[in-house]
């Protein structure tokens, strides 16, 4: 019997150049200078990957490498798509009513 893999297509983060199987990634594409969230990860033109769930790979001064200007609208979609899953939006983020107590941290520095 001959163990067969299955092969899983692999990109890698932008900001921590990590390759990772696309599920765990976040797409963007660039389309009229601008970066749109690729929630389908089927939109053409030029690409780039951000890790889901790494904030680390969220932060500006990492973004700005490849987004530059747009590093800021770029996390906003970043955090939008984490923290709601099912909205899958490519607009600039609504803030609805519904709130999770879990897994919603508006910033880590609070001291
Ligand atoms: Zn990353």
């Amino acid at each position: 019997m001959a163990a067969r893999a299955r092969h899983v297509p692999l990109r890698r983060c932008t900001s921590c150049r990590r390759s990772r199987p696309q599920a765990e990634l976040l797409r963007f594409y660039q389309r009229d200078g601008v970066w749109h969230l690729d929630a389908a990860r089927r939109a053409g033109g030029r690409g780039s990957w951000l890790c889901a769930d790494t904030p680390s790979c969220w932060e500006l001064k990492k973004l700005r490498r490849t987004f530059r200007s747009q590093a800021e609208a770029v996390r906003a979609l970043v955090q939008a798509a984490v923290s709601d899953p099912h909205g899958a939006q490519t607009e600039a983020p609504h803030t609805d009513n519904t709130h999770d107590p879990e897994g919603n941290r508006p910033s880590p520095q609070s001291l």
